[in-house]
């Protein structure tokens, strides 16, 4: 069997491991320590945002924004469609409901004809949504003018779930920075990792500082322990800001070289009959955490992503059906949803492909070798004569 080329593994830099030998001589194997405060100071810095607190997750990041935004039960939350379910769980924990608006077809992300309509249509039926969580998915901002400005009219806050696009801009500025409150993820799969952890990012200090005491089981100041509010185990470890503190000094390097595989892809796959490659419109800069493929089967002569998954799997190459929207899941049948049939066209026809930061050069023409073989036809012909050795 070929070495598994994987759709998006861990990647470490050369510091990471020292920082967590000094955690381990210090003895400092707890939540909260130096490194979180440092690897918060690093986080803030980078996005262009006043405070960060880093956190067990980027579900627990969004589960406290939702709180900050006084988010409760029987209240509704606009959520983009196109996502991971992590962008949703966390209104459900709050017995809030979910309404899902679909995506404009230049960056897959909310689109702000339908965000207004939905906000229209959800005042009209007695209730103004309590917040507004667009999702930059796969690195590619999201309209963000547009949607702030159909926010700021309605005041509406903003929370952005940018778990998939630490450093992605929108005209310069950092994804996260641009809402009332920003959320990142380091799960093992994303751009940098801490192995699993998030943070919430913000200018509004009050907030930060109270996501910080919720997180922290929202001890009051007290000589015993007493509380006041419902709290939360939500803070990170100084163990894993310790790796994280090593994987900010690389998340650059870690940006270009996940664009380097999508220009790739670029190269190799935009011709064939079909296939298409989504670039950035003016101003967008995606970090590419994934890259991603439309195949559309009329052009492609029956060619479907399903197709494909199926080649790559056989030659031990792991690739993913974009997310599922939110509004065809199961769990959210019963949620509203403003609907224009982009998603479900993307989840039907669309592929991420390997993107790894570690992936080599001969892994991604093993990918691509292997996607042009099938559109050419001639599959049998051309494996026995692949022009790399099969690694065992
Ligand atoms: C990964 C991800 C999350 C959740 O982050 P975790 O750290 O895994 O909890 C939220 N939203 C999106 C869009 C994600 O991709």
């Amino acid at each position: 069997m070929n070495k598994k080329i994987w759709l998006s593994s861990p990647h470490m830099g050369s510091n990471e491991q020292v920082y967590v030998k000094d955690v381990f001589d210090s003895n400092w194997i707890a939540p909260l320590g130096a490194y979180v405060d440092g690897f918060e100071k690093d986080l803030a810095d980078y996005t262009h945002t006043a405070y960060a607190a880093a956190l067990s997750s980027g579900t627990g990041a969004l589960h406290l924004a939702l709180i900050l935004a006084g988010v409760g039960a029987g209240d509704e939350v606009i959520c983009q469609s196109m996502t991971f379910s992590a962008s949703a769980n966390p209104i459900a924990y709050l017995g809030a409901t979910p309404v899902f608006v679909d995506s404009e077809t230049s960056t897959w992300n909310m689109d702000p004809v339908l965000l207004e309509q939905a906000v229209k249509d959800r005042i009209a039926k007695g209730k103004k949504p309590k917040a507004i969580i667009p999702v930059h998915l796969y690195g590619m901002p999201a309209q963000m003018n547009e949607i702030m400005e159909i926010a700021n009219r309605y005041e509406i806050p903003v929370i952005e779930d940018a778990a998939e696009a630490l450093g992605s801009l929108y005209h310069g500025q950092p994804c996260g920075s641009i809402g009332k409150l920003g959320i990142l993820s380091f799960n093992g799969n994303k751009i940098i990792t801490t192995s699993g952890g998030g943070a919430l990012i913000g200018n509004d200090e009050a907030a930060i500082s109270k996501a910080r005491f919720l997180a922290t089981q929202a001890r009051d100041p007290a000589p015993h322990y007493e509380h006041t509010h419902i709290g939360y185990n939500y803070r990170m470890s100084n163990v894993c800001a310790a790796i994280g503190r090593g994987q900010m000094e690389v998340l650059d390097v870690r940006v270009s070289q996940r664009r380097a595989n999508y220009q790739h892809y670029v190269e190799q796959l935009s011709d064939l009959p079909g296939v298409t490659l989504v670039a950035e419109p003016t101003g967008f800069f995606s970090n590419r955490w994934l890259s991603t493929i439309l195949i559309d089967p009329v052009l492609s002569n029956g060619i479907t992503r399903e197709t494909v998954r199926l080649a790559l799997e056989k030659e031990n190459i792991e690739s993913r059906p974009l997310w599922k929207p939110m509004h065809m899941q199961p769990v959210f049948e019963h949620a509203p949803a403003y609907v224009n049939g982009v998603s479900e066209n993307l989840f039907n026809n669309g592929l991420c492909l390997p993107s790894g930061s570690n992936l080599t050069t001969t892994d991604l023409s093993n990918v691509t070798n292997r996607i042009k073989e099938l559109f050419a036809g001639n599959t049998a012909e051309v494996n026995v004569s692949r022009a790399y050795a099969p690694q065992e």
